[in-house]
C-alpha cells in the first residue's frame, strides 16, 4: 500500500503530488518540499494526517 499527499488538499494553489510506500521517505519528501515551496515547517504528524492510502 502507497501513501499520497496531495498539496492542493491541504489549501495550496499546488500541483505537487507525492505517492510512497516508503512512510519516512514520503515525510521527508513533503516536509522539503513545504519548507522550499511553502515556507512551512510540517511535523510528520501534520503530514500523516494529510495523507491518504492508495
Ligand atoms: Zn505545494
Amino acid at each position: 500500500m502507497a501513501k499520497e499527499v496531495v498539496c492542493r488538499d491541504a489549501g495550496y494553489d499546488c500541483d505537487f503530488v507525492i505517492r510512497s510506500e516508503n512512510e519516512d521517505e514520503l515525510i521527508e519528501f513533503v516536509q522539503t518540499h513545504a519548507k522550499e515551496t511553502h515556507d512551512t515547517e510540517m511535523s510528520s504528524a501534520d503530514i500523516e494526517g494529510a495523507w491518504t492510502t492508495v
